[in-house]
């Protein structure tokens, strides 16, 4: 565990990782350096043989600001280590690559990304992969039979805010020797800490909310320090390690993490409520309702409900589109976790290259909004919603 872990979640925020310098810096330094000088071979050799820890080069992520907000993620999470990647996508690959080589059960909807690089990608390499929906978990123990080192999932996922047990299906990888990594990045180490619960791994799009504001791709896995030191190897030779620079405007935003995501979770749960009772909106999916199929669960796995939420309209895909395109505080965009409040259709986005036969499996409509709340009034939004919906 990171140094200050025995500290709350705010504290860690701000603290935890920080390095000082010779000059008194309030936070950790940039060193945009690719490269760090040796007085001897001796030093150098010292640590390139792991003797002392040092900096070294910048791509293998010894340098100092990448190494301080990994500081900050693992104590985020609870864990003994961490990783800071150029993207989500570049952590999910290195994992899959690492850890992931003997099969990946993938359970639930997951980022269409993560889709195609494991249902069409991965497969290309000879890894095997296989796909679980959250009503076909029985099959889970014979998928596991038939060869898998690695089950991933999301929860809640997108677009349906589908919640999953997380200790439950970490007992039942483990069973047969496999491992767990959950996506935390609709929950944040906020509302959710899967490690806590089970999982082996954790991984995040930091563009998200780690990042918070729409201005940085970074992502960010965290673990046990073997398997983090297993996964490290394949992103030094990727190459996916993000630029320092990303590093401390990431480290700068973890420090409003709780902050942000607190007041995301209030006015998230406030839209949903109002929702709940408009005569246009069919279903509202949030967890944090009482109505909700996740809440029993998530009540026991989660801290808070997130700032995501998915309305279905009764409308066509068209009509649906008509009422996204009326708002004008929300900004039709595919992304989340932001200060500004962000919707997207899924069908035309996230679900966009999804076959209809699928999308129906999936129980994923035209009529489905899926709302990202910023930071903005939770009044405003949810006036914007009325006037849209008109
Ligand atoms: N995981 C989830 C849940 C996502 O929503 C996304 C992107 O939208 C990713 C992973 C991939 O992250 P990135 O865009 O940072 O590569």
């Amino acid at each position: 565990m990171a140094e200050s872990d025995d500290r709350r979640l705010s504290t860690r925020c701000v603290h935890a990782g920080e390095i000082g310098d010779a000059h008194g810096s309030a936070l950790t330094p940039i060193y945009p350096t690719t490269t760090f000088k040796y007085r001897s071979t001796a030093a150098i050799l010292d640590v390139v043989e792991g003797r002392t820890s040092g900096s070294l080069y910048t791509r293998y992520g010894m340098n100092p600001t990448i190494r301080s907000v990994e500081s900050k993620l693992a104590s985020l999470e609870g864990a003994e280590a961490a990783l800071v990647f150029s993207s989500g996508m570049a952590a999910e690959t290195a994992l899959f690559l690492a850890l992931g080589r003997e099969g990946v059960v993938c359970i639930g909807d997951a980022y269409g990304g993560t889709m195609e690089l494991l249902s069409e990608q991965l497969p290309q390499l000879g890894i095997r992969t296989q796909f679980l929906l959250g009503d076909e978990l029985d099959r889970l123990d014979a998928c596991l039979e038939q060869g898998a080192g690695l089950v991933f999932l999301e929860t809640p996922t997108n677009p349906a805010l589908e919640v999953f047990p997380i200790g439950k299906i970490a007992e039942r990888a483990h069973a047969h020797g496999a491992l767990l990594a959950v996506d935390n990045t609709f929950a944040s180490p906020v509302n959710q800490n899967p490690l806590a619960l089970g999982a082996d791994l954790v991984s995040h799009s930091a563009t998200k909310y780690l990042g918070g504001h729409s201005d940085l791709t970074a992502g960010a896995l965290m673990g046990s320090a073997e398997h983090i030191a297993t996964v490290a190897g394949w992103r030094k030779n990727l190459g996916s390690t993000p630029a320092p620079e990303t590093c401390a405007q990431l480290a700068r935003s973890l420090h409003t993490l709780v902050v942000r995501v607190r007041h995301q979770n209030a006015a998230a749960r406030a839209i949903a409520e109002a929702m709940q009772s408009h005569p246009r909106v069919t279903r509202v999916r949030y967890p944090g309702l009482p109505e909700d199929p996740g809440h029993a669960l998530a009540r026991e796995q989660m801290y808070g409900f997130g700032g995501m939420l998915t309305l279905e309209l009764d409308a066509d895909t068209e009509g649906t589109s008509a009422v996204v395109d009326r708002l004008r505080l929300f900004a039709i965009a595919p992304s989340l976790g932001g200060t500004e409040s962000l919707v997207t259709q899924p069908v035309t986005t996230t679900h966009h290259g999804v076959s209809p036969e699928e999308r129906e499996r999936r129980g994923i409509t035209g009529s489905m909004v899926r709302l990202s709340v910023g930071l903005e009034d939770p009044q405003d939004l949810i006036d914007d919603l009325c006037q849209a919906l008109g």
